[in-house]
């Protein structure tokens, strides 16, 4: 388990640098965040998210299966048609918001040996997904996404679980239970 970074933490802002190789330390890492992604029930998670500036992220394309690990993950190609779905992010406790997104995207990627892939994501959520993962790594998140008129409503209504940062801890697991309660409501939604 790794420490989520929260936002408006500026590790969160900040463009990850490509994986130049797989060591036994990156193996590591990547563990290590699939591990923090499941222990948080998050359908994605990236390297920012957890403060480690490293293009890598990973996609739950069947939940509780194992994930997909993205490394240094490139957009070539999107479609004009965009759709229209309610996201959740981990560094956002207890936020959802509905963002415009292309409605596939053709992803290079690198997976763990280090072979080259050149895959279509089509489909709700995996699509939304895999672009909101591959955002975090160059320093965006789904605030990026909206008007900065929405912007400003969405984070005035956010009922954050803490004013400040880091969260003390005993106000983290107050977050828990508000977040558990909000996603009975939001059934259906995850985190990514
Ligand atoms: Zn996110």
């Amino acid at each position: 388990m790794l420490p989520l970074t929260y936002w408006p933490d500026e590790r969160l802002v900040q463009k990850c640098e490509p994986v130049k190789q797989i060591d036994d330390a990156f193996l590591l890492f990547v563990e290590s965040l699939k591990k923090t992604m499941l222990k948080e029930q998050g359908l994605g998670i990236a390297a920012t998210q957890v403060g480690v500036p490293l293009q890598v992220c990973l996609v739950q394309e069947t939940y509780g299966e194992e994930p997909l690990v993205m490394i240094n993950p490139v957009i070539e190609a999107s479609s004009k048609k965009k759709v229209l779905f309610g996201e959740g992010c981990l560094s956002f406790p207890g936020l959802f918001i509905e963002v415009a997104r292309p409605a596939w995207v053709d992803v290079a990627y690198l997976d763990l040996n280090m072979k080259r892939h050149l895959r279509r994501f089509d489909g709700l959520p995996l699509s939304v997904c895999v672009q909101h993962e591959i955002d975090h790594l160059r320093g965006l998140t789904f605030l990026d996404r909206v008007s900065r008129q929405e912007r400003r409503k969405i984070l005035r209504k956010w009922k954050q679980p803490w004013t400040e940062y880091p969260p003390p801890r005993s106000t983290q697991a107050k977050s828990g239970s508000r977040k558990a309660s909000y996603k009975k409501k939001k059934a259906g939604r995850r985190k990514k």
